[in-house]
């Protein structure tokens, strides 16, 4: 696709104004600014830099990063993270691809390989070297995140991250894929390293790009083979085993963590009933 730019005569559109971890939001509908150039602060400087890059029902989507989050008076800056649960999912996955997009061209102006100048690849969204024609891609970081369950229990751990004072977040175990790696093999690496348990029938259970800034997590459901739990204390402070009667304090809903927690704790409560 070529680079395209929006100009004054252009049709209405989503606006995605990013600015490192935030996205500018309005009050009311849905969260992003919709409308014509001329209804927006948009200066005749900027629209050189704000690209089009995606459609959201029907309507062209553009994204403008700025350096600072500059009050426009349109809205506030909110980061990304804080609206994974309130934003329609699709509106979520353009303003990760947005923020993804404007970190690659941020972080991609010179080559990796010889230093020079790189330049925008008109055809296809990737950054090439003048010099030398090094030529790359937005990176994505995959991540397997997996839930796993022993008889009616699931196994939850607690990130030094997500320690709070009086309810701490307990999640599915996750962790980066390594070169060389198959996602089973993560599945089982991570899940033994992080809490010394071996799992097996490993099932694919759906995928979430989390741009934070750059991971696509994959899901996965497994059960418990062996080993007893030995908390890995460079990453966790806790992990156990949570009967689904009694679960501590979940992720948000909308994360893919809380959709194969809710879905080991639905699956659980089904066979209890039958
Ligand atoms: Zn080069």
């Amino acid at each position: 696709m070529s680079v395209s730019h929006p100009n004054r005569q252009s049709l209405a559109g989503w606006w995605f104004f990013t600015s490192q971890d935030k996205i500018l939001c309005v009050p009311q509908g849905q969260r992003i600014p919709f409308g014509q150039i001329d209804d927006l602060p948009v200066a005749e400087s900027w629209l050189t830099q704000a690209e089009y890059f995606n459609d959201y029902m029907g309507e062209p989507c553009y994204r403008l990063a700025l350096d600072e989050p500059i009050d426009l008076g349109l809205g506030e800056w909110i980061t990304l993270y804080q609206l994974v649960s309130d934003l329609d999912e699709a509106l979520f996955l353009l303003a990760g691809q947005a923020m993804q997009q404007a970190l690659f061209l941020k972080t991609h102006q010179f080559c990796g390989q010889c230093g020079q100048p790189m330049a925008r690849v008109e055809w296809e969204f990737a950054m090439q070297c003048e010099h030398c024609g090094f030529r790359a891609y937005p990176r994505i970081s995959p991540c397997i995140i997996v839930a796993i369950r022993k008889e009616n229990s699931i196994l939850l751990a607690c990130h030094k991250r997500h320690v709070k004072k009086d309810n701490p977040i307990y999640t599915a175990v996750a962790g980066f894929v390594e070169t060389g790696e198959t996602l089973e093999h993560c599945v089982q690496r991570e899940a033994f390293e992080e809490t010394g348990i071996h799992v097996d029938n490993i099932r694919y259970a759906g995928s979430q790009p989390w741009p934070f800034p750059h991971s696509l997590m994959m899901a996965f459901l497994a059960d418990y083979q062996s080993g007893e739990i030995k908390v890995q204390r460079s990453e966790l402070v806790d992990a156990n085993w949570f009967e689904i009667t009694n679960l501590p304090q979940l992720p948000k809903h909308g994360t893919i963590a809380r959709k194969i927690i809710d879905t080991l704790v639905s699956n659980i409560s089904q066979e209890l009933k039958g």
